[in-house]
């Protein structure tokens, strides 16, 4: 894996023209059953990735925090909403909460999450290969490809799949 992620940011920088151009037309026409193949898709790739050989997410950019998400993760550690806000988190340029620092703090040597269960429903749904209306966030989607390999595997085995 470590070698998968050394070459990743130079192999998504020689498919970005190719993807922005395939992006591009799925958002014009996107296939009626584009959500059942995405769905497949996602499936089966994560069938062969195993994120915990991976964590790349997790080290190199980590979510964002909505209000639900740190009124429950506050509740898991026992902290005050303002406390944890001020220990763990800070406020973008878009003014989202995120992480203080990356690596996440959350993250164990072993690659494991010590909140998996309470974590952020944005670590849940990532890559977001599996949403519903996938054209909709081809912009997030070019991003993640440079950091996630399995989001640019799928990428890849979309563009042979899907003739547009
Ligand atoms: S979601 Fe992607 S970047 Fe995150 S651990 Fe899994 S393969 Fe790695
Ligand atoms: S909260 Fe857990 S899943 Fe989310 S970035 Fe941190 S370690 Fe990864």
């Amino acid at each position: 894996m470590e070698e998968v992620l050394k070459s990743l940011p130079q192999l998504a920088k020689d498919k970005q023209n190719e993807n922005k151009k395939f992006f591009a037309k799925l958002r014009n026409k996107p296939p009626k059953k584009l959500d059942y193949i995405m769905q497949e898709l996602h499936e089966e790739e994560f069938e062969r990735t195993d994120c915990l050989t991976c964590a790349n997410c997790c080290k190199t950019t980590g979510p964002l925090f909505t209000d639900k998400d740190i009124q429950r993760i506050s509740k898991h550690f026992r902290m005050k909403e303002f406390d944890f806000i001020k220990t763990y988190l800070r406020v973008d340029e878009d003014k989202d909460y995120v992480l203080q620092e990356t690596p996440c703090t959350f993250l164990g040597a072993d690659n494991y999450c010590s909140i998996y269960e309470v974590r952020p429903k944005a670590c849940r749904e990532f890559p977001h290969t599996d949403r519903k209306k996938f054209q909709q966030i081809s912009k997030l989607t070019l991003e993640n490809v440079k950091m996630c390999p399995a989001a640019f595997n799928i990428v890849e085995e979309m563009k042979k799949r899907i003739k547009l």
